[in-house]
């Protein structure tokens, strides 16, 4: 952001389904940070164990330390007077408390960069994510590959019968669909199963009938 006027602090959001690159993004932003040579401290809810828990990690296996902490207040007592940025990881597992808290270190003069998931399995919005995207001076949106049918995908599906919002998972729980081809309640799924993108493209070279019906030939 180029900043004109007065000197203030700011709160960037990154969001959008798993896999879609939001811990690279917000690591990619801190990388540049560090080149800047501003000193920048990472926090990341400690529910989120599925990797090691002192590094935010993307899954494509980048990597960047954090502090694993178990509510929101608790990311006050960690900033030091040092600190210009901030980053946070997985933000929709933290309370509400999150965005009093963020607005408080941007009213100081920070930088706030926040990455999480903005819809929960349902496609509902998760947690505090919805109102972090009303405060937020600038707000990414990121879309990744839907697993299905190849496009660009914007939700979040879960593979297992599980109704608890949250349930800390990876490639093997979950997976990015479209909106087409999200089904939360499993009713698509009774239709028809769906055909995984690897085995789609497998078929399409080998010139038999795509998940679309139609029949190509190479
Ligand atoms: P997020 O934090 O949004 O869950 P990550 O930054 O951890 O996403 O991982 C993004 C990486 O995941 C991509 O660069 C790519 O290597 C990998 N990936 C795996 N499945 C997909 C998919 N369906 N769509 C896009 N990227 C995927
Ligand atoms: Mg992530």
């Amino acid at each position: 952001m180029i900043h004109q006027g007065r000197p203030s602090g700011w709160i960037e959001l990154v969001c959008g389904p798993m896999f879609s690159g939001k811990t690279e993004e917000l690591i990619r932003r801190l990388r540049l940070v560090q080149i800047a040579k501003q000193r920048v401290q990472i926090f990341k809810p400690s529910i989120d164990n599925r990797y090691e828990d002192d590094y935010i990690i993307s899954h494509s296996e980048q990597r960047f330390l954090c502090k694993p902490v178990s509510d929101a207040k608790e990311i006050l007592q960690h900033i030091a007077d040092t600190t210009r940025v901030v980053g946070v990881d997985e933000a929709q597992f933290f309370g509400e408390d999150i965005i009093q808290i963020v607005a408080k270190l941007a009213d100081r003069g920070l930088r706030v960069i926040i990455a999480g998931l903005d819809q929960d399995f349902r496609g509902e919005p998760f947690g505090p994510m919805p109102r972090l995207m009303a405060v937020a001076e600038s707000v990414l949106k990121l879309k990744a590959v839907c697993m299905v049918c190849g496009g660009l995908a914007t939700k979040t599906q879960r593979l297992t019968r599980d109704d608890a919002t949250v349930v800390v998972g990876s490639g093997e729980a979950y997976e990015a669909r479209c909106r087409a081809c999200f089904d939360p309640d499993f009713s698509l799924a009774r239709c028809a199963p769906p055909i995984p993108v690897s085995k789609q493209q497998a078929q399409r070279s080998h010139g038999t009938q795509s998940a679309f019906g139609t029949s190509e030939s190479n």
